[in-house]
């Protein structure tokens, strides 16, 4: 949602038909995210809509209207548009509205918690808006934690205090970090772990450990392809899938795109012929990895004697699911084509491709395409799929327990 940066336009709404913007994968700082594209997409089912403060906001009055200003669009525009749109509250309202209907469900989220949760009461109030997840930290440190820095010019301007100061010096997740966590699991909302520098992810997941709570992670990288500090450690995300949480990964090859990788990597995608990088195969390629990653430890995660994976019951293997994340407001841009100009390969006539490959991902609609090139390129996307269930049984887990 867009309130805070008015020259993306009003919001989630609908192009009229027959009026289609010209789109391409390369949408930085542009709004693809039409309702058009979302409803009845096969690609997605149900939808977070993240609502986001500025960064530097300090007043906690102000920060408060601008979050239920933009949850209230969306409220707006699923009852306006109830057709095809529903929003999920809660998670007894998501599973009704999955059994009964075939709309697109949003369910609603806000990135950066800065100045939102200063007591038991707020994280109350957010929970009765149907908050479902709280990230956190976003791209400033504040007085809730230290948050990554990415590489590059912009990121390091953003939290120029975080970059410039050394890592060791940097404060992990403060007190105050701490009692957040704790106000919104007590209000049934769970916290997501993403854009935490390294030391306050570490300092989250033993808090979270401790206290018996759930971490999630939406839209972090994987360390060992992405090693910058927005990567998650192996360990990183095997202690989130051992405290019964829960990683998504961003489905965008160009967010995908390997940043000094481990040796292995480096060789494997130098050797492979047929993978272009910053297109999907950069999705595959690290979806791939940490799915092996967090299957072949499910001994470890779930404490099962089964001999293998495939012998976990349905149940166990739903906690091993991977989420995804799409990022479609505009602040990114999306996979690039394998093929043609903008790709890696010569388009050859009489060959099938899938539109993904040609055009790669210039708005939501793709999305069924880039399932069905995985899936047609022999990828299990049961975890994807099992992702859906994992994400209303935590909600619930969330709602029904209460403060511990
Ligand atoms: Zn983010």
């Amino acid at each position: 949602m867009h309130m805070t940066y008015r020259f993306f336009g009003k919001g989630f709404e609908f192009f009229e038909e027959g009026q289609e913007p010209k789109l391409s994968h390369k949408h930085q700082l542009k709004n693809v995210n039409f309702a058009n594209y979302w409803k009845q997409n096969a690609g997605a089912r149900i939808i977070v809509a993240g609502a986001l403060n500025k960064e530097g906001i300090k007043n906690p009055a102000k920060a408060k209207r601008q979050i239920l200003e933009q949850l209230e669009y969306i409220n707006n525009f699923a009852a306006e548009n109830s057709d095809h749109f529903a929003v999920a509250k809660t998670p007894v309202q998501l599973r009704g509205l999955v059994a009964t209907t075939d709309k697109t469900i949003i369910v609603h989220s806000v990135e950066g918690a800065r100045r939102l949760v200063n007591s038991q009461a707020d994280a109350d109030f957010w929970a009765e808006q149907g908050v479902a997840f709280m990230t956190l930290i976003h791209l400033r440190d504040t007085e809730l934690g230290s948050s990554a820095v990415k590489p590059g010019f912009m990121m390091k301007l953003i939290n120029l205090p975080g970059a410039l100061k050394k890592q060791e010096n940097r404060v992990g997740l403060t007190e105050l970090g701490k009692q957040t966590i704790s106000w919104l699991a007590c209000a049934g909302i769970m916290t997501d772990i993403t854009h935490m520098s390294d030391q306050c992810r570490n300092d989250a997941l033993d808090y979270m450990e401790q206290n018996g709570i759930p971490p999630i992670s939406t839209h972090d990288l994987y360390r060992p392809i992405q090693n910058h500090p927005r990567g998650l450690s192996r360990q990183q995300i095997i202690r989130i899938y051992k405290n019964k949480g829960f990683v998504s990964l961003p489905i965008s090859g160009e967010s995908l795109m390997p940043y000094k990788p481990e040796s292995y990597y480096q060789n494997l995608i130098d050797t492979l012929s047929n993978h272009c990088v910053g297109s999907i195969d950069s999705y595959q390629l690290t979806y791939q990895e940490v799915k092996n990653l967090i299957e072949s430890n499910y001994a470890e995660i779930l404490g099962s004697k089964a001999s293998n994976f495939s012998e976990l019951s349905d149940a166990e293997k739903v906690c091993l699911s991977i989420g995804f994340q799409s990022d479609f407001n505009g602040w990114l841009n999306h996979s690039r084509p394998r093929y043609g100009k903008q790709g890696c390969f010569e388009l050859e006539e009489g060959q099938h491709y899938e539109p993904i490959e040609i055009d790669g991902m210039p708005h939501p609609a793709y999305l069924e395409s880039h399932w069905n090139y995985l899936e047609n390129h022999g990828v299990d996307l049961q975890p994807v799929k099992r992702n859906a269930e994992r994400f209303a049984q935590l909600w619930e887990r969330f709602r029904s327990q209460g403060c511990r």
